[in-house]
């Protein structure tokens, strides 16, 4: 541990909320690095349209798309998770989001920028309302789209989605009631006409929300709609 890290152990000692050991890195902190290093991105066969793990019997050959994806057609072409929303990845999420450890958008955005990112005109990142906004005191997504952005290279369109109604926490809604809580609730303010887009969230559950968006953003005239998210649920 460097001197600097002891140094701030001592003033703010900090326990790793996954393992309990105290925090060894200034970068992942409250995270401990051996936690960190477990973190592992999304592997086996997932769908090429919402990247969900699907299971398979013994003498299956597997499917491209998933039962969801071949029925309901999402707008978006493709979404791209780095790794399931669960252990040391979630809890870094929540840690992140929810105490506003601002400082853990780097090593999260580090993650994204590992993976293979299709070709895109612009960049632009999935939207809190003003409220949510005051609430989290930043936005954790439009954080991490910045870091996307200079990585790759890709213009970011900052306020080019508005979320303009709160549709509350979808957590326990179904994807059908999310579909109609959230139908209506985004506008596109900027020229997004004949583009490639990456549309960057958090985390992606029903994928309702990353579906809107796409859908007024094709609306608007972009050729196509790319997600990219840190983390789908299981
Ligand atoms: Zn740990
Ligand atoms: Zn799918």
């Amino acid at each position: 541990m460097s001197l600097f890290n002891r140094c701030l152990d001592l003033v703010f000692p900090q326990r790793c909320p996954v393992c309990l050991n105290s925090s060894d890195s200034f970068l992942t902190a409250p995270i401990c690095s051996a936690c960190w290093s477990s973190v592992r991105p999304v592997t086996g066969n997932l769908c090429n349209v919402c990247c969900r793990p699907i299971l398979l019997k013994s003498d299956d050959t597997p499917p491209v798309v998933c039962e969801d994806c071949d029925s309901l057609k999402p707008s978006y072409a493709s979404v791209l998770a780095f790794g399931l929303y669960d252990g040391v990845l979630r809890e870094a999420i929540i840690k992140y989001k929810f105490s506003s450890l601002k400082r853990l958008s780097r090593p999260l955005s580090d993650l994204l920028c590992s993976m293979p990112i299709p070709h895109a005109d612009l960049m632009v990142s999935v939207p809190l309302t003003k409220n949510r906004l005051i609430e989290r005191g930043f936005n954790q997504t439009l954080l991490l789209a910045h870091h996307l952005s200079r990585e790759y290279r890709i213009n970011l369109l900052d306020d080019c989605l508005v979320k303009v109604r709160d549709t509350g926490h979808q957590v326990k809604l179904s994807r059908q009631q999310r579909l109609s809580a959230l139908h209506n609730a985004f506008e596109v303010k900027s020229d997004v006409k004949g583009k490639r887009l990456l549309l960057i969230d958090d985390v992606l559950t029903t994928g309702a929300t990353i579906n809107e968006c796409a859908k007024m953003l094709l609306r608007a005239g972009a050729t196509e709609v790319f997600g990219i998210v840190l983390a789908r649920t299981v």
